[in-house]
């Protein structure tokens, strides 16, 4: 059984349908209420969502104000360039796919709500609507044909970025520009692998004030989910909690000239996953 995993009020929810059941309450105890132990729990979480439909929920999901469902990860990858559409437009590529994956890291503390404002720093600052992959049994040496194995789910991920910081230095340095308070928001919820007809075939949105800025599937990554677990786990474990912002297809701001002021509403939505909304202040 899919399942789908919201954090509320700092505790870890199922949600079905418009109602959430509190994990705690509805696992009978078994699990506790942080999130993170229920992402590392994931594969019973598919036999405590057959129970849903039976239980009796904690509130209507309309009513809830969700947290990040992964609050707290050790690690967070992002990835760049991994549309070929984005590549172009970046300039960055020179004219070749990249020849491994390009990673960087969002330091977890920029990690917030679905619903977050974003605090602009400066007048150069880009928004990136991804695919977010969240591992639920970390390990070594993944192979890629194992890869879904391993992550417990995807939820949406706004890669907020500070151009004029990213290329302050020379070389561009991506990990701090990508890295302020408020830059990561993550969610709404989720969504269990199997919840999707091809997990490898995700569409992605993103719009600001309601004009559409990008348009993506995950089909069209250069380095698939499969590819980038297997690619991170050969250098370092990964563990339950870790996520992977996969890349942004094209449309951002830096290439249109559309950069974020203040009063902007992003919005964010992934195919299977739902709709989050942040505003610029
Ligand atoms: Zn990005």
């Amino acid at each position: 059984m899919t399942f789908r995993l919201a954090s509320i009020g700092g505790r870890a929810a199922l949600v079905l349908g418009d109602h959430h059941f509190d994990l705690e309450a509805c696992s009978g105890g078994e699990l506790g209420p942080d999130p993170m132990a229920a992402v590392a729990a994931h594969r019973r979480l598919h036999e405590i969502a057959t129970g849903l439909p039976d239980g009796e929920p904690s509130g209507a999901l309309a009513d809830a104000v969700l947290d990040a469902p992964v609050p707290r990860p050790v690690n967070v990858f992002g990835i760049g360039l991994n549309y070929r559409s984005h590549v172009a437009e970046s300039g960055l590529g020179g004219g070749d796919d990249p020849v491994a994956p390009v990673v960087f890291t969002k330091f977890p503390s920029c990690i917030c709500a679905p619903g977050s404002d974003v605090a602009l720093e400066g007048d150069s600052v880009d928004y990136e609507a991804e695919l977010v992959v969240v591992i639920g049994t970390g390990g070594k040496d993944i192979a890629a044909a194992d890869a879904w194995d391993h992550v417990a789910g995807v939820t949406g991920g706004q890669d907020i970025s500070d151009r004029a910081l990213q290329f302050a230095a020379r070389p561009p340095h991506f990990d701090l520009g990508k890295s302020r308070d408020t830059y990561g928001p993550i969610g709404p919820v989720l969504v269990s692998p199997d919840a999707f007809d091809d997990p490898d075939d995700i569409a992605l949105t993103c719009e600001v004030n309601g004009e559409r800025r990008q348009r993506g599937s995950t089909a069209d990554m250069i380095f698939s989910v499969p590819a980038l677990v297997a690619y991170l786990s050969s250098i370092l474990t990964l563990r339950p909690g870790d996520l992977v912002f996969t890349g942004t297809p094209d449309g951002v701001g830096m290439a249109t000239g559309n950069l974020l002021v203040p009063g902007d509403v992003i919005t964010t939505t992934i195919e299977g996953v739902g709709t989050f909304t942040n505003r610029c202040v």
